[in-house]
């Protein structure tokens, strides 16, 4: 049987990133950028005060102090938004707001709380006082932000095939960028197959259960950069099948996710008919949960194939699906971090690589792991609890209390 190893890197050689296309910066957020970003100007755009206060020549008031205050004559005020139009001379000052431009002459700025204009009651008095008393000196460029300083003109300032974060935006805003090249989203078709399956909205009958993993991968999909497209149940009858992965093409799929259907059950038409209609590369994986996993493709659109059961889905989900719809949506290669936990109680396997769900803390500076619940591949309940899933490697049959394992921590993905 395939390995884990052996099997992503067959499943990922078949995927790259889907095209490109331009979005306004209002909806660039979480978006893949298909090109780096230049600056096309500084920032800041023009040498600008960093507090409220004074802008004057540092020269001016070298002897200052509060028993032997230097007066200077205000010319100006400068508040934020305003162009200063007089120069600013020997011992004469512009009283300016934080953000406006520094007036040619002056070379610091004197915070108001240094000076005799500060009052800590009503703070800043609105009329322009005529003269002012410097308490303290300042050094050239004091409370002075560079053109510049922060971003240099033509610097790279963003790098391609990384997600657009919150900062990232503004950055893009300051830039004066209000349109972004993106990886267009890739559109994941998403069957869920099964004649026991009905609708959250639905009433169950005796037998049927809520198909729950469509909304699971669905999330998982749209967290990892992908676009999921919910196509709806589809019956346990190969006609059924073939439909509705037709219907996957006629909606643009750049990948059809099942789940269910692929096993050896009597009813498991997926399988058949991707391999009759299509391509099918593997259908079991050395793993646990999730043995029967299928790859391949349907009339040319990559297909994977989910087991049924809601834990095996979403491990099925976190170690193929995850990094094929990351490259699908143009994201550097990014494999989970893994962090080495200890066990707090034996463990047994059978061999196969094993996905095991479990809550990792901090004890005592070290982080210990705790199962949570019965292993069972059906019972979510347990992967509702964990934080983290613990890779036993293939081969290891038992692992005993106090021994590291690997882990990936879910919750911070
Ligand atoms: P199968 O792969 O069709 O043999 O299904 C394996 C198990 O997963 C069965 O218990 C199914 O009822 C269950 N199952 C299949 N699809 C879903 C789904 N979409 N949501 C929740 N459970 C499911
Ligand atoms: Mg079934």
């Amino acid at each position: 049987m395939l390995s884990v190893s052996d099997a992503l890197s067959r499943l990922l050689s078949n995927f790259s990133s889907v095209g490109m296309e331009s979005v306004s910066l209002k909806e660039a957020a979480g978006r893949v950028l298909s090109e780096e970003i230049h600056s096309t100007i500084d920032l800041p755009l023009f040498t600008n005060s960093s507090m409220d206060g004074f802008a004057l020549r540092a020269e001016d008031v070298e002897e200052a102090n509060p028993a032997n205050p230097i007066t200077l004559t205000i010319v100006e005020d400068i508040p934020a938004g305003k162009g200063p139009e007089i120069e600013i001379s020997k011992y004469q000052a512009a009283r300016i707001m934080t953000g406006a431009p520094i007036p040619d002459g002056a070379d610091a700025v004197i915070p108001i709380e240094d000076t005799d204009q500060y009052d800590p009651i009503s703070r800043v008095d609105p009329a322009l006082p005529k003269k002012i008393n410097v308490h303290r000196s300042v050094k050239t460029g004091d409370y002075v932000r560079r053109r510049g300083e922060d971003v240099a003109i033509d610097e790279v300032v963003l790098k391609s095939q990384s997600r657009l974060r919150p900062q990232d935006l503004g950055l893009l805003a300051m830039l004066g960028i209000p349109e972004i090249p993106v990886y267009r989203l890739p559109r994941i078709v998403i069957l869920s197959t099964g004649d026991e399956l009905v609708p959250v909205e639905e009433q169950l009958q005796f037998g049927k259960i809520h198909d729950s993993n469509a909304y699971t991968l669905s999330a998982l999909i749209f967290r990892d950069g992908g676009l999921p497209v919910y196509l709806g149940i589809v019956p346990d009858q190969e006609q059924a099948v073939r439909d509705f992965l037709v219907k996957a093409l006629e909606n643009n799929a750049d990948l059809i996710l099942s789940s269910a259907g692929v096993s050896v059950g009597a009813f498991d038409f997926v399988r058949s008919v991707v391999q009759s209609d299509g391509n099918l590369d593997f259908w079991k994986v050395n793993m646990r949960p999730g043995k029967p996993l299928a790859f391949g493709d349907y009339q040319g659109v990559p297909f994977i194939g989910l087991p049924g059961n809601p834990v095996s889905a979403f491990v099925g989900y976190e170690v193929f699906v995850r990094p094929a719809i990351m490259r699908l949506a143009g994201l550097r290669d990014a494999l989970r971090d893994r962090t080495k936990v200890k066990l707090t109680e034996d463990i047994i396997s059978d061999g196969r690589e094993s996905y095991l769900r479990a809550i990792v803390t901090i004890e005592n500076g070290e982080a210990v792991a705790r199962l949570t619940g019965h292993q069972g591949s059906g019972n979510l309940l347990s992967l509702v609890q964990a934080n983290s899933l613990l890779i036993l490697p293939a081969g290891s049959k038992s692992l005993s209390t106090g021994s590291y394992v690997d882990a990936w921590l879910l919750d911070d993905a």
